[in-house]
Parts: structure tokens; C-alpha cells; sequence
């Protein structure tokens, strides 16, 4: 038995080489960090290796990506490195652009010390790279399913020598409107290819797609159904639509809350939500479909690299997103589909982290919180009600621990306007680099999130 020895505690442990990953897998899995498998590894990287086809029901965070690269990886290594122009041997079909590229980086790691080529295609950048970069053909490509289905149509992409394909977040991309995309671009693929399927729920819509795409599928699923991640501590708080403004700038203040997301329903509600906390003297940045793909990747790292603190973001735009060490999730509203809110609360407590997941209920929206009750098969507790208080009193710009009070040469503390006009004109450069930029690509889920 190959063993290796795990360094916390020098017991030989059955790793990755266990289940069938050889020296150079493992060398780079290692590296990223990834020593011993996590349930969902342990269970699909034997079968996939195999070539049997994949269902799994996957909580976000468990280590789904690496479950289905490393094994990818595994068989592409085998192949020589002539491969046909346009043509990609392996396809990850994603719901998102900022999910597609976190999972680029992934295989990407995974891949280090291999010949092995990758693919990006997604809509919101320009298409003509993705092209140049398609010509020759590539090992792995990871594709949203809109602009994908354009450079299918043209030619562009060709999918008839794809022989493993990968659908990830599926119900997410059902939700999103792509579900005959999806069907056309794998009937696109090999006929004899080898599939896997996650999602993190099964309704019934995703159980006909796996019915009709996958062949005898074994089913890996690491968690009930709905059930959110034993690490996140959960609460409500009952607050009136027009309380919770103040209400989210008094529980950042605090704080306590270290790296925050903050989920708003609609693109709208977010941009709202950001200028009030802005006003309040909270940075945050802000990530929805309306947003150029640029500015979306840039607020994202800007999150993930701790340069701010706050990202505000829609349900969909925020799909996928893994970001380590995000200590707390604000829903700002209830989302509309139940589902959306273990996704939601699924950005903290990742990779064994504690979290907290906060969210601000308006009497309103008590029938959504039921049905999210419904979906985790648990009463959430209500921690404060303040709907009979009188609203709160506004927030004196001190509270916040980002931006003191900001003393003028005259020593009086600067006025609200001042503040924020010198803060709302960014640099002339940054400001012609906004300007270069275009809207997302209008995808059915660009336009809903
Ligand atoms: P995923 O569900 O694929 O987004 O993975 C969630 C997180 O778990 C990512 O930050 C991965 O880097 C991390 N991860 C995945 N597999 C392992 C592993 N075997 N050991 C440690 N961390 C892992």
C-alpha cells in the first residue's frame, strides 16, 4: 500500500495514492494543500477512475472540484499531447463565469509539473482570445453554458472528441434558465464519453437530466439533501424592511465580523445595500450580474485578498464562490428560492471553519423563512426581534472601524458629503479603466442576477 504520512501527526494515513492518484497528482495536490481525501473524494475518484458515470449530491464546499479534476487529470496524463484543433477532451459545464475561473485555478494547481492545457470560455470578455486560445485544442476547457453554445454553433468549439464531461451546480444552472443548453451542448460531446453530475439539491428537473445523460450512474452523496454545515451557527434576526439598513451597519460595526457577505435578492437591492453601507462609511464591494466581468473578478479578489472587508452580492453572481475564510453571511432578504439559502450560508464554515449565518427577516418574508425551515429540516432561532422598536437612531460615522471620523484642517470632523465625494472620484486611471468596460453578457442569468 502506498501510504503517506501525515505530517500533524506522523500516522500513515490512506491518502489520495490510495484511491488510484499517481506521484504527480499528488505531488501538486499535496502543494494545494489537499493531503487526505475528503468524503466525496474518498468516495468518486474510485469510480470515476474506473469510468463509471457520477451522480453526486454535494454540499458547496466539500471539495467537489478536485473529486472530479484529479481523476480527469489522471486519464488525461495517459494520453499523448496531440490533440485536434478546436477540440477539448474534457469539459467542466459551469452556471457561472467567477465559479468557472475558480475551477480553471483549481485544475490548474492540480495540474502543475503535467503537460496539461486549459480552456476558458465564458460570456462577459471578449470571445476573440477564447478562440486563439481554442485553435489548437485543449485538454480541459470549463465553459458557462451561453457563450459556449455560440462558439459551438459557429464552429468554434468543437465537442464530438469530448469524452468526459463534468455538469457542476446543476440545479444552480437549471435555475438559471440553461437546462436546454446544457442538453445540446452534451449531446454535442462523444457518444460514448464518460459523465458526472453535481448538484447540491436533486429536484426532480435535475434527476431526468441525470436520467437522461448519465449511464448507470453510481450516486455519491456526502450529505442529506438541504442540510447546511454542521460548523455554521444559524439565526434570525426580525427586523422591518425599513430597520435593516441601520441594523447591518450596527452589526458590522462591531466588529466581530471579520470578512462578511452580505446576500441581497435582487441586483438592485444589492447596489442599494452597498451605497447605504458606503454612507455609512463601510467599504464594500459589490458583485452582481450587471457588472461588467472585470469588475465582478476584481471585486471578488478584492474580497479574497482582504482589501475589503464587506462584498455584497446577488444569489447568482455569488454561486460557487469559495473564499476561505469568510467568518460570516448576512442574508440582507430572504432569497426567493429556498434552496439558494444553503448556497448562501454554504460561503462560510467552509473546509471545517467556523462561520455564522445571520439573516434579517421582515414579517413580510416569514413564509419564505418557513420554507427555508422546510429545505434544512430545522427551525432557525430568532436571536432579537426589533420590529416594535422605533427605528434606530442613525449610526454617528465613529461606529464604523474602517473610516474614523476624518478631522479637516480646521480640526471639525468632516461632513458626510465631504467624505463621500472625495471618496466616489476614483483616480483618473481607474476611472478610464472603468469607462474601457463593458456590461456582462446579457446570459438568461446575467439578466436575472
Ligand atoms: P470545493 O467544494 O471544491 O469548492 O472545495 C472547497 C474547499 O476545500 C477548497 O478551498 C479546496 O481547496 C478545499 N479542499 C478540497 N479538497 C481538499 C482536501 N482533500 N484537503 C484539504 N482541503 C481540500
Amino acid at each position: 500500500m502506498n501510504q503517506i504520512l501525515n505530517h500533524e501527526n506522523l500516522q500513515p494515513t490512506t491518502g489520495f495514492a490510495d484511491l488510484g492518484i499517481g506521484a504527480t497528482l499528488l505531488k501538486a495536490a499535496t502543494a494545494s494543500g489537499m493531503t487526505e481525501p475528503k468524503p466525496i473524494q474518498r468516495e468518486a475518484i474510485p469510480h470515476f477512475l474506473a469510468g463509471r458515470d457520477i451522480l453526486g449530491v454535494a454540499q458547496t464546499g466539500s471539495g467537489k472540484t478536485a473529486a472530479f479534476s484529479l481523476p480527469i487529470l489522471a486519464k488525461i496524463l495517459g494520453l499523448g499531447t496531440k490533440r485536434r484543433p478546436r477540440t477539448a477532451r474534457a469539459l467542466i459545464l459551469v452556471p457561472t463565469r467567477e465559479l468557472a475561473v475558480q475551477i480553471e485555478k483549481v485544475v490548474r494547481d492540480l495540474a502543475k509539473g503535467a503537460h496539461v492545457s486549459t480552456a476558458l470560455v465564458l460570456g462577459g470578455v471578449s470571445r476573440h482570445s477564447q478562440i486563439k486560445r481554442m485553435a489548437q485544442g485543449v485538454d480541459i476547457l470549463i465553459a458557462t453554458p451561453g457563450r459556449l453554445t455560440d462558439l459551438v454553433r459557429e464552429g468554434q468549439v468543437i465537442l464530438s472528441e469530448t469524452t468526459w464531461l463534468v455538469l457542476d451546480e446543476a440545479d444552480r444552472m437549471l435555475d438559471m434558465g440553461f437546462i436546454n443548453d446544457v442538453r445540446r451542448i452534451a449531446k454535442a460531446t462523444h457518444p460514448a464519453r464518460q459523465t458526472a453530475l453535481f448538484s447540491a439539491t436533486m429536484p426532480k428537473e435535475i434527476e431526468a437530466l441525470a436520467a437522461s445523460l448519465l449511464r448507470e450512474p453510481v450516486r455519491v452523496e456526502v450529505s442529506p439533501q438541504g442540510t447546511t454545515a454542521a460548523e455554521i451557527r444559524q439565526s434570525v434576526v426580525m427586523a422591518r424592511t425599513k430597520q435593516k439598513r441601520k441594523l447591518l451597519s450596527e452589526m458590522l460595526a462591531d466588529g466581530k465580523m471579520e470578512q462578511v457577505i452580505v446576500f441581497a435578492r435582487t441586483k438592485h437591492g444589492a447596489d442599494r445595500v452597498t451605497k447605504d453601507l458606503e454612507r455609512d462609511g463601510f467599504e464594500a464591494a459589490v458583485i452582481h450580474g450587471n457588472k461588467s466581468q472585470n469588475a465582478r473578478q476584481r471585486a471578488l479578489n478584492d474580497f479574497r485578498e482582504g482589501a475589503v472587508r464587506i462584498l455584497v452580492a446577488t444569489d447568482i453572481a455569488a454561486r460557487g464562490i469559495d473564499v476561505p475564510g469568510i467568518s460570516h453571511v448576512v442574508n440582507f432578504d430572504l432569497p426567493d428560492e429556498a434552496e439558494s439559502y444553503v448556497h448562501r450560508i454554504g460561503r462560510t464554515g467552509r473546509n471545517g471553519a467556523k462561520g455564522e449565518a445571520i439573516t434579517l427577516c421582515d414579517p413580510g418574508e416569514v413564509s419564505k423563512l418557513r420554507q427555508v425551515e422546510r429545505v434544512i429540516r430545522k427551525r432557525l432561532p430568532i436571536s432579537r426581534d426589533i420590529t416594535n422598536e422605533a427605528d434606530p437612531a442613525p449610526l454617528p460615522r465613529s461606529a464604523s472601524p474602517e473610516k474614523p471620523v476624518r478631522e479637516s484642517a480646521a480640526g471639525r470632523p468632516e461632513r458626510k458629503g465631504e467624505v463621500k465625494r472625495a471618496r466616489s472620484k476614483p483616480p483618473r486611471s481607474r476611472r478610464n479603466r472603468r469607462r474601457g468596460q463593458k456590461g456582462g453578457a446579457q446570459s438568461p442569468a446575467s439578466r436575472a442576477a
